[in-house]
């Protein structure tokens, strides 16, 4: 069908199972399904949304969501593609995967991105949360994205300013939520390398003066020796953001546990969640098929047919164990659909 943002043939299915979209493997369909491959298509689907007053969720890979149950109105899987390297400038369209990006800008060229090796999920999606490992968060990148802005019914430019972004956090998941379709981002590329080792696991694997190379193979390493393999275990990554707390407080929960993993950061100090939830005796708990990873206590896993109830159930479980330990509040870092 030919629109005011060219011809789209995009196709809506009905009531397709969403289990192959989203890496917990959790059974839920959708009420209607479509893949975005052009802007075009963004804009109709959008336009078909907005005509029905039916909801719209947004996927990508889905690495970063909870499907608590069947999803009503329409799923949009994004997959444009297309990506190009030019004057430190680093452009790729929503749908291309994240890590073959950050391998094709070392080619390019290209560095800074590193650290952010072997992270799961689109680019498209990287903004949302405004993804981060040892020591580089997309933001110290970003340059500028363009978006389908629902509620003007244009394609838009943002930049880093009216992004928002913040620890795991950007104004598509707060003031935003929902407002937008992200289908393209840049991000500023350096012609030198310069190795971000302020992690320290990062040096003690690449050695003093790495190459941009090194650095990737050593996150890639570190990352596979943490987490479950995705693979194998299907699981969404940190399941809980690391509760950030004042001074006092980190003082007080230190003086009763000295061994407490806790670090200066965004205007105050973050409490390893991991930690916490090893410590509050929830390693290896299950609901069903979830299960709190043996591996790594901030991933809660599939081990095989669970439910989203199963996942729910252990969540708040989690939470309610940290909250009568510590005191402290566990927030979910993943997003969670269909919106209660
Ligand atoms: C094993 C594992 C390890 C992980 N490690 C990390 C890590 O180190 N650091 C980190 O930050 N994250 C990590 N994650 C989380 C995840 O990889 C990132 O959040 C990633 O950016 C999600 O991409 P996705 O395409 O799968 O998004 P999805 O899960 O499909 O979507 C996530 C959110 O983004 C929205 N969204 C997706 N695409 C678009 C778009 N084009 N426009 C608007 N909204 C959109 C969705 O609606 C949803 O709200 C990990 C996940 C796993 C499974």
């Amino acid at each position: 069908m030919a629109g005011k943002f060219g011809t789209s043939n995009v196709e809506i299915q009905k009531n397709v199972s969403l289990a192959s979209f989203n890496t917990l493997r959790l059974t839920v369909q959708a009420e209607r399904f479509a893949v975005a491959k052009s802007l075009a298509d963004v804009a109709q689907a959008a336009g078909m949304v907005a005509r029905e007053g039916i909801a719209l969720q947004v996927l990508g890979a889905g690495s970063n969501v909870v499907l608590r149950n069947d999803l009503p109105g329409l799923t949009l899987r994004m997959s444009i593609h297309g990506r190009s390297c030019i004057n430190g400038l680093l452009t790729a369209s929503a749908g291309e995967y994240w890590d073959p990006l950050v391998d094709y800008a070392i080619d390019q060229g290209g560095f800074g991105l590193e650290n952010l090796s072997m992270i799961p999920g689109t680019v498209g999606a990287a903004p949302v949360q405004n993804i981060g490992a040892y020591g580089t968060q997309l933001s110290d990148r970003f340059a500028h994205l363009t978006a389908f802005d629902r509620r003007t019914d244009q394609f838009v430019e943002l930049n880093r300013a009216a992004c928002g972004f913040g620890y795991r956090d950007s104004i598509f998941k707060s003031s935003a939520r929902g407002r937008y379709i992200i289908c393209e981002v840049s991000l500023f590329v350096d012609a030198k390398f310069l190795p971000n080792l302020a992690y320290p696991g990062v040096a003690a694997w690449a050695g003093a003066h790495p190459d941009a190379r090194a650095v990737r193979a050593a996150v890639m390493a570190l990352r596979s020796a943490r987490l479950p393999d995705l693979g194998l275990t299907p699981n969404v990554g940190s399941f809980f953001k690391n509760p950030i707390i004042g001074k006092q407080s980190t003082q007080a929960l230190l003086a009763a546990n000295p061994d407490l993993v806790s670090w200066e950061a965004e205007g105050g100090y973050k409490v390893s969640a991991g930690w916490l939830i090893e410590r509050a005796g929830c390693k290896g708990m299950a609901v069903g098929g979830a299960m709190v990873s043996e591996q790594h206590a901030l991933v809660l896993v599939n081990r095989g047919n669970a439910r989203p109830a199963d996942i729910e159930a252990l969540s708040q479980q989690v939470q309610r164990r940290v909250q009568d330990a510590f005191g402290l509040t566990l927030e979910i870092e993943p997003d969670c659909f269909p919106e209660s």
